[in-house]
């Protein structure tokens, strides 16, 4: 058992990303990304070790993508495995679980429709993992298959938190809720934090700042997700790349009003807000604080808003829990932007969170507490590793 080899795989609507860990020591042998899957001109990046091989190749479907990634598994000079028998489990992510998964599980069939019942709730994101659901249980038949949920470690939320200010009969009809998401991310960086600090996950009142190109943030109480930042969809909380955040009811009515259609209407709120829509500049936040930096008002108003939505959020969790022993960041830009670190947690000094400039300023991507020594509440950066976990849950399940 010690010797478990696990493919944890990620399928987007055109893309598959992989990672295979030996789990002895949790060390990823291998890993990659299929780019453009059903599009025309798809595009593999294979990595072993220091050395990566790119192969432009015409791939259809999730299933023929798979097919290579397998091949280049085991094939001379790509390969780490001698044959795919080595490969004791395999972890999906997949983004929606609704209400039925709290935690991951092992794939049957009854997943499999479960899984199915969701693609209304997550239209883009559920089919591609059914596609590499079925494809891997095709290919490697009589090896197990799990299914992480990126909405399972927020079903803890209690009905307050996730029931919407709307007829009542929403939630029991249609299911319209918030569910919110990035949840293995929350989970990983919670429990780590405990971690690192030393102190029992079971005792700390957390605040996660998943902060990147979709960004969300939880409220972690004994390593339990009891509120969170996103929704019924993805849209929700915090200012991110392309997306709105929170914004009134009203205002997209009155966008509609205007004779905006849905769909345009989802392209808008998901594809040409957040950063870019209030900078005008970018969705990168790299390219918007060096935009800000030279002046630019707009890329400067879109920073400020970003730290401020992180700020209040951050505040109202601590409400809702009753105070808050760490604050924790991570993604993108958590775990790089030491602007953002710093903007958001001052002004936090009421309630007992002060940040270390010195071990803020220029930290990027390493695990760190940055709180001043004096700080009540320490703040951490925690990288995040959502395939780590996937692959310790199938080997647990796997078992
Ligand atoms: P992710 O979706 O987790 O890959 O995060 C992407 C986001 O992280 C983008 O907005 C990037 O601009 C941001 N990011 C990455 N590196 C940095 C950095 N050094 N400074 C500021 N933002 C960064």
């Amino acid at each position: 058992m010690h010797k478990m080899k696990i493919l944890v795989l990620n399928c987007g609507s055109s893309s598959l990303k992989y990672q295979l860990f030996d789990m002895t020591g949790e060390v990823v042998m291998a890993k990659g990304l299929v780019e453009r899957i059903g599009i025309g001109g798809s595009i593999v990046k294979h990595t072993k070790g220091e050395d990566s091989t790119v192969r432009e190749h015409d791939i259809q479907d999730h299933a023929q993508a798979i097919k290579i990634v397998l091949d280049l598994l085991t094939g001379p000079g790509t390969g780490v495995i001698a044959s795919l028998s080595e490969i004791s489990a395999v972890g999906h992510r997949v983004v929606h679980g609704g209400e039925k998964h709290a935690k991951s599980v092992l794939i049957s069939d009854d997943v499999i429709k479960g899984i199915e019942e969701c693609v209304p709730l997550a239209p883009l994101h559920n089919p591609a993992n059914l596609m590499g659901i079925t494809a891997m249980r095709k290919l490697l038949p009589g090896v197990h298959n799990v299914a992480a949920f990126d909405t399972a470690f927020h079903q803890t939320m209690p009905q307050a938190a996730y029931i919407y200010g709307i007829p009542f009969e929403y939630y029991e009809r249609d299911r319209v809720r918030r569910y919110s998401f990035h949840g293995t991310s929350h989970d990983f960086v919670s429990a780590r934090a405990a971690e690192i600090l030393g102190r029992p996950l079971d005792s700390l009142k957390i605040v996660t700042c998943h902060l990147g190109n979709g960004s969300s943030l939880a409220a972690v109480d004994c390593g339990k997700s009891v509120d969170a930042s996103m929704g019924m969809g993805t849209s929700c909380g915090v200012l991110m790349g392309t997306r709105c955040g929170d914004v009134d009811a009203s205002v997209l009515l009155h966008i509609m009003e205007q004779g905006v259609g849905a769909s345009e209407l989802s392209d808008i709120i998901h594809k040409k807000s957040g950063l870019l829509g209030v900078s005008g500049v970018s969705s990168d936040l790299r390219d918007v604080e060096k935009a800000a930096d030279k002046g630019d008002r707009r890329a400067k108003l879109a920073c400020e808003m970003l730290y401020r939505s992180v700020k209040k959020y951050i505040a109202s969790f601590a409400a809702v829990m009753g105070g808050v022993d760490a604050i924790v960041f991570t993604a993108g830009i958590g775990e790089n932007s030491d602007l953002t670190r710093k903007a958001v947690v001052s002004g936090l000094e009421f309630m007992g969170a002060k940040i270390d400039d010195a071990k803020n300023n220029g930290l990027r991507g390493k695990e760190a507490v940055i709180s001043a020594d004096d700080s009540k509440v320490k703040v951490l950066v925690v990288p995040t590793n959502e395939e780590l976990l996937i692959a310790r849950d199938t080997q647990r399940l796997a078992k």
